[in-house]
């Protein structure tokens, strides 16, 4: 039985902050509704201290922000979308349409079409995610998306121009600088200046992941994309240094993200709390890593493989980094994973950054139904049908007795009158 040699946050103090998270983002969401441009102004006003005359970048100022950004920073801005656009692109050609024939005369297709327009949420609050603008606009341009939107926070009181740079250089229509839930909340539902969009996708902060949820059905959305969460999978093949490195890694995205070790040697998981805390004396961004591992860090001892296995199915975590003798066990066994990162030679900085792979992943456990942003979540499979007069014929003699059984008399008509139609042969000439 796997035993907790350091528990994570208490269940009970995670709904009450989910129960206040919901409510805030309710209120934000009416009132968008309600006074539209005049809210949105107020909001951003009092969540990020910026009230522009205009929300949107005109083309002069992406240019103004592409200037600024050093030749450095765009060329690795260049590499990581080459490597995301490379890896979307050959899971789009894996996405086909479809058309057979079913019985003699009835052919059934799909086609794949992409969404008409989507806005891309870019992560701004604690750091501006400029990895974020790759891996949502780019993708949603490989999915031949006409209208993509892209949208982030203001930092420090102005647009960040790497941010802006990289949302230009991915490709969207449209910039706009506006933040957390009055920005997704006036894109999902149009205001008097901005026109409504018809799906949200990308992560954010628990604001911004809930302003998801309730918008849902409003518009389309990729996932629930919430406050990153890693787990390390390790045994006593890696050292502690690695392992601590891996999770602080990934708890420095915010007071709120958990970082898991998993692991089947008990002296392991005793090295890695020494190496965090000293690890911790030196990472500059120790004050969020630090609260995040005290407050929602956890520590499991598994007995082997397959109970390491099972709990990490149970967890279902964003992000699952495998140090082992054999990584590939894993991947022939886990199902429920946002994404996996094989043996120390990469690890999640690797896919949050330049691999190619979406960092765009689920949380909340979300990953026991669903896998991160694609391509795919960019397309809808539409279907259509057609049949001969002969096909029809028979599929309207079982459909009217279906709909006689459910008592849909309008439905049998609309079969019962291509039945005594097509039964006649067809008039010659
Ligand atoms: P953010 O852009 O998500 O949120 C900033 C916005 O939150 C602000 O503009 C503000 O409007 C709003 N906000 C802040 N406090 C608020 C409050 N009390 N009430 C209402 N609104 C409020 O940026 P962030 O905060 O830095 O968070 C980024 C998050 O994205 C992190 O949690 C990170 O882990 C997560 N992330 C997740 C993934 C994923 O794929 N799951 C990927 C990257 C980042």
């Amino acid at each position: 039985m796997a035993r907790i040699l350091k528990p994570g946050m208490n269940v009970q103090t995670k709904l009450s902050l989910q129960d206040s998270v919901q409510q805030t983002v309710r209120g934000i969401i009416a009132d968008i509704r309600e006074r539209g441009d005049a809210a949105l102004a107020d909001l951003s006003q009092r969540f990020d201290g910026w009230n522009p005359p205009t929300f949107r970048l005109s083309a002069e100022q992406i240019a103004a922000c592409m200037a600024q950004v050093p030749e450095e920073q765009l060329s690795s801005i260049r590499f990581s979308l080459e490597q995301v656009r490379t890896f979307a692109q050959a899971q789009r050609d894996s996405v086909r349409d479809v058309e057979i024939e079913t019985i003699p005369g009835v052919r059934l297709g799909h086609r794949v079409l992409p969404v008409n327009s989507v806005a891309c949420y870019v992560p701004g609050g604690r750091y501006p995610m400029i990895a974020s603008a790759i891996m949502s606009v780019a993708t949603a341009k490989v999915a031949g998306v006409p209208r993509v939107v892209a949208v982030t926070p203001p930092k420090d009181g102005q647009p960040f121009p790497a941010t802006v740079a990289t949302m230009h250089l991915a490709g969207a229509d449209e910039i706009y600088i506006m933040g957390g839930v009055q920005a997704l909340a006036a894109l999902a539902l149009g205001t008097e200046r901005i026109q409504p969009v018809d799906m949200l996708v990308g992560p954010g902060n628990a604001y911004v992941a809930e302003a998801k949820r309730q918008l849902f059905g409003q518009v389309g959305i990729d996932l629930l994309a919430g406050p990153t969460e890693t787990l390390v999978i390790a045994d006593d093949s890696v050292d502690a240094e690695m392992v601590a490195t891996d999770l602080l890694g990934q708890a420095e995205h915010g007071t709120n993200s958990p970082a898991v070790l998993l692991t089947t040697s008990e002296r392991l998981a005793g090295e890695v709390v020494t190496e965090i805390e000293r690890q911790l004396q030196v990472l500059a961004t120790a004050e969020v890593a630090g609260q995040a591992w005290r407050d929602y860090g956890q520590i499991v001892l598994a007995e082997d493989d397959a109970e390491m296995v099972q709990v990490a199915d149970e967890i279902a975590s964003e992000h699952v980094q495998v140090l082992t003798r054999d990584p590939d066990y894993f991947l022939n066994h886990l199902t429920n994973y946002g994404s996996l990162f094989l043996g120390p030679e990469t690890n999640v900085a690797y896919g949050d950054k330049t691999i190619g792979t979406n960092h765009i992943l689920p949380t909340g456990r979300a990953a026991r139904y669903t896998g991160g942003l694609w391509v795919g979540k960019f397309l809808k499979t539409v279907t259509y049908q057609r049949a001969t007069r002969e096909a029809s014929v028979v599929i309207g003699q079982h459909c009217s007795v279906i709909c006689g059984v459910e008592g849909f008399a309008g439905h049998q008509r609309q079969a019962d009158l291509r039945v005594e139609r097509y039964r006649q042969p067809a008039p010659v000439g």
